[in-house]
């Protein structure tokens, strides 16, 4: 099979934010590529939101798209302060924008506000199937051959490469037969929205408790977003709690951590639970198959990294498929390799932070207990230590990394920032 008679030179299976930002890209990029998204019109609006928090880099990256001002206008809150702490501890971590030297460390959104946008400006750039399922794929000589269903009705397409971007349970990387690494936490996030007394003023909070992390994340209109890790029976128990009851169990694990700042919590939205995992895949490209964003990473949304490292999967899949090699042969075996390599360091990296985080604070020992009081004292007054804490969390480090990442040259100058 030659280039010309394939139907696509890029197949993506997903259209959420990684896989939809993708297609954009490629097909900007000169590629001939198709979407097979399971919804007729991609991720929607739910209650509750589910929402994000990107960092700067992540902005600036789709302020590089055209994105962000549609995003933006949907409502982002922005994270102008960040205050880590583990209730009845000592120690505090305390990050602002102006010591980072942009306007906000972080942007909370509706994963529906980014789709969106990104919908709107992929609509006649791209082939689309949705609703639409894979059926089965095989390799047929320099491609794939994909079996698809819409509409009851069977089709068979072909590209030079087909890229899993369908998720935490990717059908793309079960069907290659792909394993992951990682393991259930054994706890639940249980999202909602909270209105408090006195408003959020811009202020995210992270508060270690050894039976797992609660954040709270400033949204656009002053209400938080919390996160809250739960272990099964008390997710439970705190799914059907009456809203009074709950809002008094959130106020009492907030603690002074943020009630002193924010008030009392008021009002609640509706509550949902995730389940909170690590699974990272085996590899993340084998035989002219690629998986990015959840479908090659799930990490613990207690740093807030899982969307902003897919964006860091398309940043570096797009470079490797802008070589003159990939105009010929976009699913080339060196193609992926090089992809692969790329990626494992900062996946890795961000797992590795994460996880360490989660088994440092969720120990009760007495002297553990101490040790972290001293260690986040230690980030707080040293100052190179709390200025590399500050570049992670504004995604600046990765900013900076890639200069073949659309940057908007004034907010975000590259060389100083994804
Ligand atoms: C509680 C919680 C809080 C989080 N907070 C943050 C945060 O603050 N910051 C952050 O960066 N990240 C956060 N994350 C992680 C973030 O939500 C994910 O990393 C991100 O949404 C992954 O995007 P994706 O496009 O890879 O996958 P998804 O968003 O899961 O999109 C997958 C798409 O593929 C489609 N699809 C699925 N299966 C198929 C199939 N078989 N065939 C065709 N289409 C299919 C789906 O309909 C969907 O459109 C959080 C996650 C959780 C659970």
């Amino acid at each position: 099979m030659n280039k010309q008679q394939k139907d696509f030179d890029i197949v993506i299976v997903g259209g959420g934010v990684i896989g939809g930002v993708l297609a954009l890209q490629l097909a900007e990029q000169g590629h001939r590529v198709a979407i097979i998204e399971a919804l007729l019109h991609g991720m929607g609006k739910s209650d509750p939101e589910r929402v994000v928090a990107l960092s700067h880099g992540s902005r600036c990256y789709l302020e590089g798209l055209g994105l962000w001002q549609d995003v933006a206008g949907a409502g982002a809150g922005m994270i102008r302060h960040i205050e880590v702490r583990e209730p009845n501890n000592r120690g505090l971590v305390q990050m602002d924008a102006a010591e980072a030297g942009v306007e906000a460390l972080g942007y909370v959104v509706e994963i529906a506000d980014v789709v969106r946008p990104i919908y709107a400006a992929l609509e006649d750039k791209v082939t689309w199937f949705r609703p639409a399922r894979v059926l089965s794929f095989k390799h047929v000589d320099d491609g794939v051959s994909i079996s698809l269903s819409q509409d009851g009705e069977q089709l068979n397409i072909s590209a030079a490469l087909l890229v899993g971007a369908d998720g935490t349970h990717s059908q793309v990387r079960r069907m290659a037969g792909i394993g992951t690494h990682g393991w259930d936490h054994n706890r639940f996030g249980l999202v909602a929205s909270v209105r408090c007394e006195r408003g959020h003023a811009d202020t995210a909070y992270e508060c270690f408790r050894t039976s797992g992390p609660l954040a709270f994340l400033p949204l656009a209109d002053d209400r938080f977003s919390i996160v809250w890790a739960l272990a099964p029976q008390e997710a439970v128990r705190m799914m059907d709690l009456p809203d009074r009851m709950f809002l008094k169990r959130l106020q009492r694990a907030a603690d002074e951590s943020v009630l002193p700042r924010s008030g009392r919590f008021e009002s609640l939205g509706k509550r949902a639970c995730f389940p909170l995992e690590l699974r990272i895949a085996k590899e993340y490209a084998r035989s002219r198959i690629a998986l990015v964003g959840n479908a090659a990473h799930t990490v613990h949304p207690v740093a807030g990294q899982g969307m902003n490292l897919g964006l860091r999967d398309v940043i570096d899949l797009l470079a490797v498929l802008d070589a003159p090699l990939a105009k010929k042969d976009a699913g080339n075996p060196l193609l992926l390799s090089a992809y692969a390599e790329k990626r494992r360091a900062d996946v890795l990296a961000v797992a590795g932070f994460t996880e360490s985080m989660l088994a440092g604070f969720g120990n009760d020992l007495a002297w553990m207990r101490a040790l972290r009081a001293q260690a986040l004292s230690a980030v707080q007054s040293i100052k190179p230590l709390k200025d590399e804490l500050l570049q992670h969390a504004a995604g600046l480090t990765h900013l900076r990394k890639s200069s073949k990442a659309q940057i908007n040259q004034e907010d975000c100058p590259v060389g100083e920032s994804l």
